[in-house]
Protein backbone atom coordinates (compact mmCIF):
# COMPACT_ATOMS: atom_id res chain seq x y z
CA UNK A 1 0.00 0.00 0.00
CA UNK A 2 1.04 3.35 -0.89
CA UNK A 3 2.80 5.07 2.39
CA UNK A 4 0.83 8.69 1.37
CA UNK A 5 -2.74 6.62 0.93
CA UNK A 6 -1.73 5.43 4.00
CA UNK A 7 -1.56 8.61 6.06
CA UNK A 8 -4.78 9.51 3.61
CA UNK A 9 -6.75 6.36 5.13
CA UNK A 10 -5.37 7.48 8.93
CA UNK A 11 -3.79 4.17 9.17
CA UNK A 12 -0.43 5.95 9.13
CA UNK A 13 0.25 8.84 11.94
CA UNK A 14 1.24 12.04 10.46
CA UNK A 15 0.99 15.75 11.64
CA UNK A 16 -1.72 17.47 9.64
CA UNK A 17 -1.82 21.07 9.06
CA UNK A 18 -4.55 20.87 6.33
CA UNK A 19 -7.20 18.79 5.01
CA UNK A 20 -10.46 19.07 2.93
CA UNK A 21 -12.16 16.59 0.68
CA UNK A 22 -9.57 17.01 -1.97
CA UNK A 23 -6.38 16.83 -0.84
CA UNK A 24 -4.43 16.95 2.91
CA UNK A 25 -1.01 18.50 4.40
CA UNK A 26 1.47 16.75 6.23
CA UNK A 27 5.02 17.84 7.83
CA UNK A 28 7.78 16.02 5.78
CA UNK A 29 9.33 13.10 7.86
CA UNK A 30 12.92 14.22 6.85
CA UNK A 31 12.60 18.46 6.69
CA UNK A 32 15.18 19.34 4.07
CA UNK A 33 14.23 22.77 5.86
CA UNK A 34 12.84 24.36 8.71
CA UNK A 35 9.66 24.49 7.27
CA UNK A 36 8.67 21.17 4.83
CA UNK A 37 5.65 20.26 4.19
CA UNK A 38 4.08 17.64 1.61
CA UNK A 39 0.32 19.02 -0.40
CA UNK A 40 -0.83 15.40 -1.48
CA UNK A 41 -3.87 14.98 -3.64
CA UNK A 42 -6.10 12.52 -1.42
CA UNK A 43 -6.65 10.36 -5.17
CA UNK A 44 -3.71 8.13 -5.88
CA UNK A 45 -2.05 9.89 -8.89
CA UNK A 46 1.76 8.34 -9.08
CA UNK A 47 3.15 11.04 -10.79
CA UNK A 48 3.14 14.61 -13.00
CA UNK A 49 3.09 11.90 -16.30
CA UNK A 50 0.00 10.71 -15.03
CA UNK A 51 -1.92 13.99 -14.73
CA UNK A 52 -5.03 14.38 -17.13
CA UNK A 53 -7.24 17.45 -17.75
CA UNK A 54 -9.48 16.05 -14.92
CA UNK A 55 -6.92 16.57 -12.57
CA UNK A 56 -6.75 20.55 -13.40
CA UNK A 57 -8.73 21.29 -10.58
CA UNK A 58 -6.99 19.20 -7.93
CA UNK A 59 -3.96 21.15 -9.20
CA UNK A 60 -4.95 24.35 -8.80
CA UNK A 61 -5.91 23.91 -5.42
CA UNK A 62 -3.06 22.80 -4.26
CA UNK A 63 -1.87 25.95 -5.20
CA UNK A 64 -4.48 27.51 -2.87
CA UNK A 65 -3.92 25.74 -0.23
CA UNK A 66 -0.09 26.13 -0.11
CA UNK A 67 -1.21 29.87 -0.11
CA UNK A 68 -3.64 29.57 2.73
CA UNK A 69 -0.82 27.74 4.59
CA UNK A 70 1.69 29.93 4.02
CA UNK A 71 -0.65 32.53 5.23
CA UNK A 72 -1.84 31.03 8.09
CA UNK A 73 1.98 29.41 9.29
CA UNK A 74 3.13 33.39 8.77
CA UNK A 75 5.81 32.62 6.28
CA UNK A 76 3.53 33.83 2.89
CA UNK A 77 5.54 37.63 3.22
CA UNK A 78 8.90 36.40 3.68
CA UNK A 79 8.50 33.79 0.61
CA UNK A 80 8.49 29.99 0.14
CA UNK A 81 9.16 27.38 -2.53
CA UNK A 82 7.28 24.45 -3.98
CA UNK A 83 8.57 21.87 -5.44
CA UNK A 84 7.52 18.67 -7.43
CA UNK A 85 9.25 15.61 -8.54
CA UNK A 86 8.76 13.49 -10.96
CA UNK A 87 10.23 10.04 -11.73
CA UNK A 88 13.95 8.35 -11.20
CA UNK A 89 15.89 11.82 -12.54
CA UNK A 90 13.93 14.20 -11.05
CA UNK A 91 14.13 12.35 -7.54
CA UNK A 92 11.19 10.67 -6.93
CA UNK A 93 10.72 8.37 -4.13
CA UNK A 94 7.37 8.03 -3.30
CA UNK A 95 4.80 7.43 -6.16
CA UNK A 96 1.67 9.19 -4.97
CA UNK A 97 2.14 13.12 -6.47
CA UNK A 98 2.91 15.26 -3.53
CA UNK A 99 3.97 19.07 -3.54
CA UNK A 100 7.13 20.01 -1.34
CA UNK A 101 6.35 23.35 0.47
CA UNK A 102 9.50 24.45 1.64
CA UNK A 103 10.53 27.69 3.81
CA UNK A 104 11.66 28.93 7.24
CA UNK A 105 15.25 30.45 5.08
CA UNK A 106 16.64 31.63 2.54
CA UNK A 107 16.61 28.57 0.31
CA UNK A 108 18.99 30.09 -2.76
CA UNK A 109 18.64 29.52 -6.39
CA UNK A 110 18.07 25.99 -6.46
CA UNK A 111 17.54 23.01 -4.44
CA UNK A 112 19.50 19.87 -5.66
P1 LIG B 1 12.61 12.89 -2.19
O1 LIG B 1 12.79 11.99 -0.99
O2 LIG B 1 13.78 12.81 -3.13
O3 LIG B 1 12.19 14.30 -1.85
P2 LIG B 1 9.93 12.62 -3.14
O4 LIG B 1 9.76 13.87 -3.93
O5 LIG B 1 9.22 11.40 -3.61
O6 LIG B 1 11.43 12.23 -3.01
O7 LIG B 1 9.50 12.98 -1.66
C1 LIG B 1 9.04 12.06 -0.76
C2 LIG B 1 9.00 12.78 0.56
O8 LIG B 1 8.14 12.07 1.44
C3 LIG B 1 10.37 12.88 1.24
O9 LIG B 1 10.67 14.24 1.51
C4 LIG B 1 10.19 12.05 2.50
O10 LIG B 1 10.91 12.56 3.60
C5 LIG B 1 8.69 12.13 2.71
N1 LIG B 1 8.07 11.05 3.47
C6 LIG B 1 8.21 9.72 3.27
N2 LIG B 1 7.48 9.01 4.14
C7 LIG B 1 6.83 9.94 4.91
C8 LIG B 1 5.92 9.86 6.00
N3 LIG B 1 5.49 8.67 6.48
N4 LIG B 1 5.47 11.00 6.56
C9 LIG B 1 5.88 12.20 6.10
N5 LIG B 1 6.73 12.35 5.06
C10 LIG B 1 7.21 11.23 4.49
Amino acid sequence: MCVFCEIINGELPAKVVYEDEKVIAFHDINPQAPVHILIVPKEHIPTVNDLEEKHAEVVGHIFLVAKKIAQDMGFAENGYRILINCNRDGGQEVYHIHFHLLAGKPLGPMLC
